[in-house]
C-alpha cells in the first residue's frame, strides 16, 4: 500500500500543475532522467509525460534511478515557495494584497508545451509573470487560451515556409476549468449587436500567480465564434475586434464574476484596450457617478505598456465594426456613437478616423511606458498630436526597459558556475550590481570550458534538427554529413528573430561573396544558425525568410550556415545558451527593445548589434560590439546598404580578431574578458526582475494608493 500523498505520481502531478517547474531545472531533470526519450516525445510537456506512465512505472524507475529524495526535495521546494511570505511584495506592495494587479495580455511565452504566443511580447508577459511570482507581487495575468496556438513552421524543398496548425490538447497542459459560485464552469458573456459571445475560462498557475485564459470554444457560441480563439494573430480585423473584446471585456467579467477588484489594471500592448470600458461600466453601475467621473477614476489606475514603434502595427477600427460590437456598452456608458468613437480618435472631430486601441489606451491611464529610453522617444513623436499644446519631450509617454527572467533562460551549468561564485542567495539578489562584480572571480579557463560545452549542446541539438529536417526534405547529402555541420572550434553567430521585413534578417548577406569569404576563410571561419518564423500572411518576410533558407541548402555553405525550423521557446534556449554571438540588425529605430540578446549576455555570450533598443542604453565599448553608430537615414535602401557596410567592417576588424586571439591553451582571454563585462553590467540591469520591480515602484504602487485614496 502506498500512501496517497506521499505517491510518487502524485507528487510529480503536483509538481507538473505549478508552471514553476518551468524554470527549475532540478524538476525538468527529474522527467529527463526518468525517460529522455519519452520527454522528447511528449514536447518537454511533464503532464503529458505523467499521462503516458503508470504510477507502478515511476515507482519502478525512481526506484532503480536513486530519484526518490530528489522528487520529494523538489515537491517540498515547490511548497516553501508557494508559502513564503517574507517576499519583496509581501513588504513593499502590502496595499496591492487586496487588489491585485492585474496583467492583461494577448499572448504569453511560458515554456514551449504551451504555444499560446508568437514572439517578444508573448515571451515578455511570461517572463514578467514569473518574475511577478519570484517577488510575491500580487498579480494576475489575463489572457486567451488559444487552442491551436501560433503555428509550427516547416520549410519545403524551395525554403518556403509552410505553416501547421494542431489541436491543443487541454488534458494534457495543467489548466484547471474555473468554476462559479455553485460549482459549474463559469461562462464568461459578452452582448454584441449580432449576439452574444461566450467563454469558459481556464486558470493555469505559474508559480504564485494565477493566469486566467478566456476560451471561446464553447457550446453556446456558433460554429464560427467557437473558432475565435483558435489561432493568434490569425483573421481580418472582425475577427481581431471580437478577440480583443473577449480579452479586455471578458477579461475584466471574469474579475466581477470571481469577485476580485483590481488595484491596477496593466494592459500590456492595445489589444486589451477595451477593459478600461468594462471597468467605467462597473463602477457607473455600482457607484451610480456619471460617466466622466468613473472614467477618470478608472484612468488612475491604469498603467499602459505600449510596443510598437510602427504607427501602422497599431490596430484600429471601423466605425461599424465599433457599433456592432460595442454599441451595448457604449449605450450602457450612456455615450452617442460620436462620443464614444471620439475616445478612440487622435483628432475627436475627425469623423473618418477609425478607433485605434492605442489612443483609447493612452487617453484613459494614469502612466504610460516604452520599453526601452529609444522606443519611449519614438512614441513620444508618434503620439504627440494627443497632447498638441505640450512640446514634445512632454508628452507623457516615459519608459522602463524590458528585461528577461533570468532563471528560465540560464543554462544548469552556467547557473552552477553562478551559485559557486557568485553566493547561493545570488537569485534573490540579482538586481544588485555587487552580485555580478563577482563574475570578474571566474577563472578564464573554467568560464570558458562552460561555455564550450553549452556550445557543444547547441550543437548536437542543431545537427538533431537538422537531420530530421533534411529527412523530411530527402536531401541524402545534408544526411551524411550531419557530424560535419557546424565545428565547436568556430565563431558561432546566432540569428533568430520573427522575420519582418523590418528586422533585415537577410543584412549579412547583402554581398553574397564578402559573406562567403568569412565563412570559409582557412583560419579564421565564422558559421551562422538562423531561425525564425514569418507572419503567415506576410509575403515579404517569408521572401526574406526563404533567400535564407537557399543559401543554407547550398552545397558550398551547408556545414556552416543553417537554418533551424520552428523557432519557439526550446529553439532560444539552446540558441542564446550555447552561440559565441548573437546578431540583431533590426532597422534603427524599429526595435521597440529586443530581449534575446539579454538572454544571451546571462549565458556568456556577445551581442552583436545595432545601437537600437535596449542595446542603445547597453553597449559601452567593451561589453558587446556596435554595428555602426546609431545612425539613420531616409532612405530604407541607403540605410540598408550602410549597415551591411558596418556588420562586415565590425566583423571583420573587431569580432574575429578578438575571437580568434588565443593563448597557448587556446583561450581567447580578450573575449572572455568582454563576456564578463557584458555579465557585470548589464546582468543587474536588464533581468524581468529589475523590471517588474520598476513596475510596482513607479506604476503599480501610486496607482494602488490612488484606488485606495478614492474609494475612502
Ligand atoms: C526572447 C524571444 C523572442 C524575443 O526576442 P527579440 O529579441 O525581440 O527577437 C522571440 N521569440 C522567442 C522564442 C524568444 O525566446
Amino acid at each position: 500500500m502506498t500512501d496517497p500523498d506521499n505517491n510518487l505520481h502524485n507528487r510529480l502531478r503536483a509538481l507538473a500543475q505549478n508552471l514553476w517547474w518551468a524554470w527549475h531545472p532540478e524538476v525538468i531533470g527529474i522527467f529527463t532522467d526518468l525517460d529522455p526519450h519519452l520527454w522528447r516525445q511528449v514536447d518537454h510537456n511533464p503532464n503529458a509525460f505523467l499521462n503516458r506512465m503508470t504510477p507502478e512505472q515511476i515507482e519502478e524507475r525512481a526506484a532503480d534511478l536513486v530519484l526518490h529524495s530528489r522528487i520529494n526535495y523538489a515537491f517540498r521546494r515547490l511548497n516553501e515557495y508557494v508559502e513564503k511570505n517574507k517576499t519583496w511584495g509581501a513588504i513593499h506592495c502590502g496595499n496591492l494584497s487586496n487588489r491585485p494587479v492585474v496583467y492583461f495580455s494577448a499572448e504569453f511565452g511560458l515554456h514551449e508545451s504551451l504555444p499560446i504566443y508568437s514572439g517578444g511580447l508573448g515571451i515578455l508577459a511570461g517572463d514578467h509573470l514569473k518574475s511577478a511570482s519570484d517577488l510575491g507581487i500580487p498579480l494576475l495575468g489575463i489572457g486567451l487560451l488559444y487552442n491551436q496556438g501560433y503555428f509550427s513552421q516547416r520549410l519545403n524543398k524551395d525554403g518556403w515556409q509552410e505553416e501547421d496548425y494542431v489541436n491543443l490538447d487541454v488534458k494534457k497542459l495543467p489548466l484547471q476549468m474555473v468554476t462559479n459560485s455553485k460549482g459549474k464552469p463559469l461562462v464568461i458573456q459578452v452582448d454584441t449587436r449580432s449576439g452574444v459571445l461566450q467563454a469558459r475560462v481556464w486558470k493555469l498557475q505559474v508559480g504564485r500567480v494565477p493566469l486566467l485564459l478566456l476560451d471561446a470554444n464553447v457550446e453556446g457560441n456558433s460554429t464560427e465564434d467557437r473558432e475565435l480563439t483558435s489561432r493568434l494573430y490569425g483573421g481580418d480585423n472582425r475577427l481581431r475586434i471580437r478577440q480583443e473584446l473577449l480579452l479586455g471585456i471578458g477579461g475584466a467579467r471574469i474579475l466581477q464574476a470571481l469577485n476580485i477588484t483590481p488595484g491596477v489594471l496593466h494592459l500590456n500592448e492595445g489589444h486589451s484596450s477595451f477593459a478600461i470600458l468594462e471597468e467605467i461600466r462597473r463602477i457607473i453601475e455600482y457607484d451610480q457617478i456619471p460617466f466622466h467621473r468613473a472614467r477618470r477614476r478608472v484612468s488612475l489606475y491604469t498603467v499602459f505598456t505600449t510596443h510598437t514603434p510602427v504607427a501602422a502595427g497599431h490596430d484600429r477600427f471601423s466605425p461599424d465594426l465599433v457599433e456592432e460590437h460595442l454599441g451595448v456598452i457604449r449605450e450602457k456608458l450612456g455615450l452617442s456613437h460620436d462620443e464614444f468613437m471620439a475616445l478612440g480618435r487622435v483628432n475627436p472631430e475627425d469623423g473618418s478616423e477609425p478607433f485605434c486601441m492605442t489612443v483609447l489606451a493612452l487617453k484613459n491611464s494614469r502612466r504610460a511606458n516604452g520599453v526601452s529610453a529609444i522606443h519611449a522617444d519614438v512614441s513620444r513623436l508618434m503620439w504627440h498630436s494627443l497632447w498638441p499644446t505640450r512640446p514634445e519631450v512632454e508628452v507623457p509617454i516615459g519608459h522602463i526597459t524590458n528585461g528577461v527572467h533570468v532563471l528560465s533562460w540560464l543554462a544548469p551549468q552556467m547557473f552552477q558556475l553562478f551559485e559557486t561564485r557568485l553566493g547561493q542567495d545570488w537569485p534573490t539578489r540579482m538586481v544588485h550590481p555587487d552580485v555580478w562584480e563577482k563574475v570578474a572571480e571566474i577563472d578564464d579557463g573554467e568560464l570558458w570550458e562552460t561555455h564550450q560545452n553549452l556550445k557543444m549542446r547547441l550543437i548536437r541539438f542543431v545537427r538533431r534538427r537538422l537531420q530530421i529536417q533534411a529527412e523530411r526534405r530527402g536531401d541524402r547529402e545534408t544526411i551524411k554529413q550531419i557530424d560535419q555541420i557546424l565545428d565547436p572550434d568556430v565563431l558561432t553567430i546566432g540569428c533568430a528573430r520573427r522575420f519582418a521585413t523590418y528586422k533585415r534578417g537577410d543584412l549579412i548577406m547583402f554581398h553574397p561573396e564578402r559573406l562567403a569569404r568569412l565563412v570559409e576563410d582557412a583560419h579564421r571561419p565564422i558559421q551562422i544558425i538562423f531561425a525564425g518564423k514569418a507572419h503567415p500572411q506576410d509575403h515579404e518576410g517569408k521572401q526574406l525568410l526563404q533567400r535564407i533558407a537557399q543559401y543554407s541548402f547550398n552545397a558550398a555553405s551547408r556545414k556552416r550556415i543553417v537554418f533551424v525550423e520552428n523557432y519557439d521557446y526550446n529553439v532560444g534556449r539552446h540558441l542564446v545558451q550555447g552561440v559565441d554571438v548573437w546578431l540583431n540588425n533590426p532597422r534603427r529605430p524599429l526595435e521597440a527593445c529586443g530581449t534575446s540578446g539579454q538572454k544571451v549576455v546571462l549565458n556568456g555570450g556577445l551581442n552583436l548589434s545595432v545601437l537600437d533598443g535596449w542595446w542603445n542604453e547597453a553597449y559601452d565599448g567593451e561589453n558587446g560590439f556596435a554595428i555602426g553608430h546609431g545612425g539613420m537615414h531616409n532612405d530604407e535602401n541607403v540605410q540598408y546598404q550602410r549597415d551591411a557596410e558596418y556588420l562586415y567592417e565590425t566583423l571583420e576588424k573587431e569580432v574575429i580578431p578578438v575571437y580568434y586571439d588565443r593563448d597557448t591553451n587556446g583561450i581567447p582571454h580578450n573575449w572572455i574578458a568582454r563576456m564578463k563585462k557584458a555579465m557585470q553590467n548589464l546582468g543587474w540591469r536588464f533581468n524581468a526582475d529589475r523590471m517588474v520591480k520598476d513596475y510596482a515602484e513607479r506604476f503599480y504602487l501610486p496607482a494602488a494608493s490612488a484606488t485606495s485614496a478614492e474609494t475612502l
